[in-house]
């Protein structure tokens, strides 16, 4: 039978080996890729199972051994870029010779479609809680020594809490901690920390729980998902980012990386619609950040302002966009991407297509 010529090509499956000394066990996992970087791998230590899971593409190679003997919590994950090998080097708790790494455990050595793995979850503790507006807040949550886990720049991530006897979980998108903080991403190795800018909805299922956690209980915190990919940055000389209400969570990072990271760009606005100024989440780091860059504008737009507001009013709009949405160039290469309620992104989709940008031009953020 031929093949498709269609069909997506599926990677090559990775592989994995180990070895000891006496006060260390290294797994070695050749992903047989050469772009490979931190966020590519996420290992967790929990009750004796240890799991390493990498994200090849669209698939999910995943490590999952009941260890023969106890080891530190701590562990180090390093890669060697240009041969596509990661090592994990773990600490034995006593120096003894292993004779075998451990049992495999459900899945173990498995590579299969992303699609088709579930969810996995660590225990995090809540660390700080900040108010940003009257009902947003940033939430600053730790993660285990024993998992290392970098969520991807425009990925999100599921937060589970039990509430009355019920699992419950939501997705939710990490942020910096600041717009204009020294480090900008790739996050520094090892960095525990995960902050979410996160609006309390009163009558909601979810976020009135979330508020009432005191500094110390814990959240469980999912393995990243999202369908961004940084090679859309590739080449990239304008780039436009539409976001309603905590719409603009996705977008922090995208800026802080594309301004720090992205030598060709020319030109990045943000178009940020909000019911109220009261609403604006960052809105003076948003300006400090515009004057500080001459690259970056930021453009406010307030559905329902008091009447002493003098800037953009309205809802997402043909006339908004066609005069937001000009490029620095006639030709330059342009991403928009766009977040916000259903409706807002639905709508502002179409009227994208509208005006005759591309489907690889435009992305937006959903579940
Ligand atoms: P819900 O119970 O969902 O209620 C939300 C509001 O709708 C409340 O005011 C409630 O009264 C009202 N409501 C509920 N049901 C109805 C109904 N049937 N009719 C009319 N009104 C109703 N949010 C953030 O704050 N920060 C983020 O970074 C973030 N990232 C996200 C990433 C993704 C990929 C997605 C899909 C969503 C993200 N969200 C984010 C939204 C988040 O997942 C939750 O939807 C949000 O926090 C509301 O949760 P809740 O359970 O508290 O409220
Ligand atoms: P909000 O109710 O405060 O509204 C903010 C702005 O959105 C409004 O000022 C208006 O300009 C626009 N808007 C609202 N409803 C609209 C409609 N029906 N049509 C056109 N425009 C409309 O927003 P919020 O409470 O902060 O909600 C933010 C939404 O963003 C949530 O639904 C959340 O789930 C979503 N979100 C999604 C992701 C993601 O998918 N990655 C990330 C973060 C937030």
């Amino acid at each position: 039978q031929a093949a498709d010529p269609l069909a997506k090509e599926s990677p090559v499956s990775p592989s994995y080996d180990w070895f000891q000394t006496d006060s260390l066990v290294t797994i070695v996992i050749y992903t047989k890729q050469k772009d490979i970087n931190l966020d590519a791998v996420i290992v967790d230590y929990q009750n004796d199972s240890f799991r390493a899971e990498t994200i090849i593409k669209d698939y999910s190679y995943l490590i999952h051994i009941g260890l023969s003997h106890e080891i530190q919590e701590e562990f180090s994950v390093r890669i060697v870029e240009n041969v596509g090998k990661i090592e994990i080097v773990l600490k034995k708790t006593e120096n003894t010779s292993w004779t075998c790494l451990g049992h495999p455990l459900e899945n173990h050595n498995l590579f299969i479609p992303k699609k088709d793995t579930g969810l996995y979850y660590r225990k995090c503790q809540l660390i700080s809680k900040e108010d940003v507006t009257h009902d947003t807040k940033l939430f600053c949550l730790m993660l285990p020594p024993s998992t290392h886990l970098q969520v991807p720049i425009g990925q999100h991530v599921y937060l589970k809490l039990t509430i009355t006897g019920t699992e419950i979980v939501k997705p939710y998108t990490p942020v910096s901690d600041s717009l204009l903080s020294e480090f900008k991403e790739p996050v520094l190795p090892n960095n525990k920390y995960i902050y979410f800018l996160i609006k309390i909805y009163p009558a909601g299922l979810f976020t009135p729980e979330l508020d009432h956690l005191q500094i110390g209980d814990f959240v469980s915190i999912s393995s990243p998902e999202g369908n961004f990919k940084i090679s859309q940055f590739q080449e990239l000389e304008d780039l436009f980012l539409l976001a309603a209400g905590t719409g603009f969570t996705p977008m922090i990072k995208i800026l802080n990386y594309a301004l720090t990271n992205i030598p060709t760009l020319r030109k990045v606005k943000l178009m940020f619609f909000n019911k109220t100024e009261d609403d604006i989440i960052w809105r003076s780091q948003l300006e400090k950040l515009a004057f500080k860059d001459k690259r970056f504008d930021i453009e406010f737009v307030l559905s329902a302002p008091t009447s002493e507001w003098n800037g953009k009013q309205g809802h997402i709009s043909p006339a908004l966009l066609s005069e937001f949405l000009k490029r620095s160039l006639d030709k330059s290469k342009v991403l928009i991407c766009i977040c916000g309620p259903m409706p807002f992104t639905e709508q502002g989709i179409r009227l994208l297509h509208d005006l005759n940008f591309s489907k690889d031009e435009i992305h937006s953020f959903t579940a």
